[in-house]
């Protein structure tokens, strides 16, 4: 199945995996990974890549990328080889287990995608694997490092892929896996998933910045070699043993920056850092990083506010190191990283990995609590799966404050963590029981956001329950998830109740009390938890009115209709009734927008897309498609969970449709100018402006315009001229939020 070249190309890259594969115990070792490798060889036989290459350098890619980045062990080369054996080929997790170990079987199978889950378009597919794959982390870390290996490799060659399937896997990356990476340490890996996902997701920018960074180089290499040679002056002359690595901001982070605080590429100040590392033993590590500190804050002023003390207490994902930033003497601001050699080791291949391989189990890690709560969240709920990843995200995402109990204990909670957040990190039945507060000795309501530093002390009472209230106001999913439950149980209680009052209902209206007639009734007030649903009866939210009215529809059609009853927008669910599943199943390789009578669709709010900008299609059940542009932030997340619906879209050019779309500009506030602008808009462009927000303070204005235009020419054309008025600062086209 293979040609001869093939053949060489697959034990050259096999060597290569030998060579990166440092922590080699043993022959015994080696002869597992050969026979891992011989059996990946001889079942991807048959099969290619897109890119038409040999399926097997996959695996063996995934495999190099765990031996080399992640400094894997014996176990996880062989998973990593053979982790799509089981998915596309005919041999089973038996065989895997019968050839190799319990162990390796159990990875596998937790690397083994879902079969037989229904897509039947509600469920999240996405959601269900993602809920499955973090249980079987929860058994095994390496279920988790291997799979970030798998998805930087396909990262790495989705040039071959479509379209549409880049932008659902490169959103998936950029909302699950690279906040994965940097919650389990592996800061490289994030960085590359991140980089390689806005490079898919938007191009131009991605290329934009990546050419400034090298058109630039000449010049930061210049200001770095005059900013660290009285460093290096200093460190020499206390005869300190070092290393000095400069260190780029990532193509993905600049924008992120250039975006949050809306400046120009120019303006970002920390495109660089300068990584001092020190060889120190971990005896006076310490003490070195902060003597290193304080010999260079001798030369240049540190910024005061920005000083991270990660020795004292390291981050939850295991970074250890010092960070401040310095004023230089050509007036910029520098970032400084100072780390011990040990610090950096495990900054570079992840602490999981590091903690893995080193067999520490003496002290427990902060992955390690981590882990824990995983797996606590789990036992703690059947929770559903797209509400579960919801919840993950914002847990990866979290930076962290440092709170402390009474008896001074520290707990480490996300930002935003309420004092309720606090009471439940505690204990269930302190959370569940609170009442309130004493944040630094003063009394606070549960709802307090807290801060680094604040001294805790829950209230509680023997009478309190959980509340469908708190719900607004905790970010922690340890406490949302008890406190769903804790109503759950509450509602439970009256189940009998809601039960025996609806059986009363049916009897009086002479209605047989059975499952269908139950169902229909369901349908018809739109709750699908049966808890709910007897809740409700129970406390007399859904009456005897509402069954009478529900049997007042006779045709069958009306059924469909009458279950978006509760809903606001019942104009909107035109294709009720429609088979969804089918209508997902049978989706067009691509929608032409521009005639609404043939197709419905809605172009997205949050984005305003206009012919012209790169979009896509997102079906969803029972409404119309929604248009996006591709670097909506809302799409990234829908794609995120439902990557299988999205489509690809075009625009059908009609000069007749005008489209919504947004500008946004600064200016020095000056009579007239406003006059100037509408005048453009109105009388050059013959454009209909929807409305025109001015904020004015100190002289400057900040403007927002709504205004229908036919395309991104249009668009930009008008930009364009607007520029011209020398009172506008900046303007730009409004960004999806
Ligand atoms: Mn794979």
């Amino acid at each position: 199945m293979y040609t001869d070249e093939e053949k060489k190309e697959i034990a050259q890259r096999y060597r290569v995996l030998l060579r990166v594969w440092k922590n080699r115990k043993n022959d015994e070792e080696a002869t597992m990974v050969r026979k891992a490798f011989d059996l990946a060889v001889e079942a991807h036989s048959g099969m290619r890549r897109r890119s038409k290459e040999p399926y097997v350098y996959h695996p063996l890619e995934v495999a190099t990328i765990c031996a080399k980045d992640m400094r894997l062990d014996a176990t996880s080369i062989v998973c990593a080889l053979l982790h799509d054996v089981v998915e596309d080929t005919d041999i089973t997790i038996e065989e895997i287990e019968h050839k190799f170990n319990p162990r390796v079987a159990m990875i596998i199978g937790g690397l083994t995608k879902i079969q037989g889950i229904l897509d039947d378009g509600q469920r999240s597919i996405q959601a269900e694997y993602f809920k499955r794959m973090i249980l079987a982390l929860a058994e095994d870390m390496r279920v988790i490092l291997i799979k970030l290996a798998d998805r930087l490799h396909n990262m790495r060659t989705l040039n071959h892929m479509p379209r549409d399937k880049q932008l659902k896997i490169a959103s998936e990356t950029l909302v699950l896996y690279a906040p994965l990476a940097y919650r389990i340490g592996l800061y490289n890996i994030k960085t590359e998933l991140e980089d390689l996902s806005l490079k898919y997701t938007e191009p131009d920018i991605y290329e934009f910045i990546f050419n400034q960074l090298e058109k630039s180089k000449i010049d930061r290499d210049r200001f770095i070699n005059l900013f660290i040679y009285p460093v290096k002056n200093i460190l020499s002359k206390y005869e300190i043993s070092y290393l000095i690595h400069v260190r780029l901001k990532s193509v993905y982070s600049i924008w992120q920056k250039m975006q949050k605080q809306n400046i120009n590429f120019e303006d970002v100040y920390d495109i660089f850092a300068v990584r001092i590392i020190l060889d120190s033993p971990p005896e006076t590590e310490r003490l070195d990083c902060w003597k290193v500190y304080s010999l260079i804050t001798e030369i240049y002023k540190p910024k005061h506010d920005r000083i991270r003390d990660w020795i004292s207490i390291p981050k939850s994902n295991g970074y250890e190191a010092l960070h401040t930033t310095v004023m230089s003497h050509l007036g910029k601001w520098v970032e400084i990283q100072i780390r011990s050699k040990r610090m950096h080791e495990i900054a570079e291949s992840g602490y999981a990995s590091h903690h893995f391989y080193k067999n520490v189990t003496d002290e427990v890690s902060a992955i390690d609590s981590w882990l824990t709560k995983i797996k606590e969240q789990f036992q703690s709920t059947e929770n559903d799966a797209l509400d579960f990843l919801d919840d993950f995200k914002l847990d990866l995402y979290s930076e962290e404050i440092y709170t402390f109990t009474p008896k001074g204990d520290m707990k480490k909670l996300p930002i935003g963590a309420t004092a309720l957040d606090f009471a439940y990190s505690i204990h269930t039945e302190i959370g569940n029981h609170s009442l309130g507060a004493k944040v630094n000795l003063s009394l606070v309501p549960l709802k307090q956001v807290l801060k680094s530093g604040d001294q805790v002390e829950i209230i509680t009472s023997k009478k309190q329950k959980p509340q469908s209230e708190w719900l607004d106001f905790v970010t922690t999913t340890r406490a949302k998830n008890y406190i769903k439950e804790g109503i759950k149980e509450e509602k439970r209680l009256f189940y009998e109740d809601g039960k025996k009052k609806l059986e009363k209902y049916f009897t009086s209206l002479q209605i047989e009390f059975n499952k269908n007639s139950l169902k229909k009734f369901q349908e018809y007030v739109g709750i699908t938890s049966k808890i709910d649903f007897y809740y409700s009866v129970a406390k007399g939210k859904i009456g005897l009115d509402d069954l009478k009215a529900c049997c007042q529809k006779p045709e069958k059609s009306q059924w469909f209709n009458s279950l978006n009853l509760f809903s606001k927008n019942k104009t909107e669910n035109k294709t009720q009734g429609i088979n969804i599943a089918e209508k997902i199943r049978n989706k067009p390789e691509e929608v032409i927008l521009g005639d609404k009578t043939n197709l419905d669709y809605i172009e997205a709010p949050c984005c305003n897309p206009i012919p012209g900008d790169d979009i896509i299609g997102l079906i969803t059940p029972s409404k119309p498609i929604m248009v996006h542009r591709v670097n909506c932030k809302k799409a990234i997340n829908e794609m995120s969970n439902f990557g299988n619906r999205i489509v690809k879209a075009k625009w059908n050019k009609q000069e007749t449709i005008l489209f919504l779309a947004g500008i946004e500009f600064r200016s020095i506030d000056k009579m007239g100018f406003i006059f100037r602008i509408s005048d453009i808009i109105s009388n050059k462009y013959n454009l209909k402006i929807r409305s025109f927000h001015l904020d004015s303070s100190n002289e400057v204005s900040e403007g927002k315009i709504m205004l229908y235009v036919h395309d991104t020419k249009n668009l930009n054309d008008l930009i364009n001229d607007l520029k011209k008025i020398k009172e506008i600062k900046k303007i730009s086209r409004m960004n999806p939020v």
